[in-house]
């Protein structure tokens, strides 16, 4: 049986250290809490990927490198190791070379949500939680439904009242409350900070908690593995809250120095929407922090996130990786849906369809070299924006 190696709860920001057997947000000072492990007894067991062969498929393959401890608390409904897929036709269309894209979609709850609300939830009833509240732009919303029915917890899940019909359902279908706020995910939460003050909820926001992180940190260990541990020269990742792009950059640190991989990192790139495009904004403009981004628009609905817990930590990584950032509009996503359906067989989730019409775009404009191996995120499956994609074609 795997063991976690799991050792402190450490401040992004000031790091001060914090008890892990306790239940922790963040801190005091405003930066997330980042788990640390002995990554030396994770080393010796991974001996450079070697180790890893005889471990079941999955997330919790690497369950040493994951907060949970006791097995029993370790929900599993099949999530993670998903494909990473050659994409030749829409590389030949948005003229790369070499173009594999990680398909989220086929996790439970059909995004890659699964893999936070998974770790966050499990280590949630590991601290003896019974009831979970989070905010949501949709996905996460059913996710973390899905994991709370798991796991025998009660779920309260707050989203913008124009959430499309089929996420709203799918939480009332996975045995949540539903809560419909008038506004964004920012508006959700502040409903959700309200109401915890008369209710006994354990609230899991984006990074306001420490172990959504590690879920998705899995994204990176998995790629890394998948790609026999060189890994590639760009990723494009469709970002939000920005946990997709903190945990894959928390894991290429974790397998450099457990000697799985040497220094040399991906270019980390980000892509949103024009009618919401904080991170994008502040990149350019060379700045620490994103400000709020007014009235955010998009159908893309895991992008429409006007303010970013982590921003300041999001801005980094794209700095220090030399990466980029970058928005497309709605109707260049859509389209790019549609032909990667038509081209690779994906019925796939618009923020995926926005990494490709990114890739078209950072060609075009001589941002992004197209002779490197690109690994672009599809996040999630099409099925839960049905409705909202068929108001989004014109
Ligand atoms: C939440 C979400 C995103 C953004 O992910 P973050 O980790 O919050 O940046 C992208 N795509 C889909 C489908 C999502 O549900």
């Amino acid at each position: 049986m795997l063991e976690s190696t799991l050792t402190d709860l450490e401040c992004t920001r000031c790091g001060k250290l914090y008890d892990t057997e306790q239940i922790q947000t963040h801190c005091p000072c405003g930066g997330p809490l980042y788990p640390r492990y002995d990554l030396e007894a994770a080393a010796s067991a991974w001996n450079q990927g070697k180790g890893l062969a005889g471990r079941p498929q999955g997330f919790w393959r690497y369950a040493d490198l994951l907060p949970v401890r006791d097995p029993e608390n370790r929900l599993n409904l099949g999530e993670g190791g998903t494909p990473l897929l050659r994409a030749q036709r829409t590389a030949e269309r948005v003229g790369v070379s070499r173009l594999l894209v990680k398909d989220e979609g086929l996790n439970p709850t059909g995004s890659f949500k699964a893999r936070g609300l998974c770790a966050a939830v499990s280590k949630a009833k590991e601290l003896g939680v019974t009831e979970l509240a989070i905010p949501t732009a949709g996905n996460a919303g059913g996710a973390m439904a899905a994991y709370a029915a798991r796991g025998g917890m009660s779920a309260t899940v707050y989203m913008p009242s124009d959430t499309c019909v089929e996420f709203i359902d799918e939480c009332r279908g996975l045995g949540a409350e539903v809560i419909l706020v008038e506004g964004l995910i920012t508006d959700a939460g502040a409903a959700m900070v309200k109401d915890g003050k008369e209710r006994d909820f354990f609230t899991i926001a984006t990074l306001k908690e420490p172990y959504r992180v590690e879920g998705k940190k899995t994204l990176g260990l998995e790629l890394a593995e998948q790609l026999d541990w060189q890994l590639p020269d760009a990723i494009i990742y469709p970002t939000g809250g920005g946990t997709g792009l903190l945990g894959m950059w928390k894991a290429f640190a974790e397998l450099e120095a457990m000697g799985c991989i040497g220094s040399h990192r991906p270019r980390m790139i980000s892509v949103q929407t024009e009618g919401c495009a904080p991170i994008v904004r502040a990149f350019h403009a060379g700045e620490e922090y994103a400000e709020m981004w007014d009235n955010a628009e998009t159908l893309a609905s895991g992008l429409r996130v006007p303010a970013a817990f982590a921003d300041r930590e999001i801005l980094m990584v794209l700095r220090e990786s030399d990466g980029d950032a970058i928005a497309v509009s709605d109707a260049e996503l859509l389209e790019a849906t549609y032909q990667v359906g038509a081209d690779e067989g994906i019925y796939t989730a618009p923020e995926s369809g926005a990494t490709i019409a990114a890739v078209r775009k950072l060609v075009e404009e001589g941002r992004l070299d197209p002779s490197g191996t690109i690994v672009s995120f599809f996040t999630g499956s099409a099925y839960k924006y049905v409705s909202g994609m068929k108001q989004g074609v014109v």
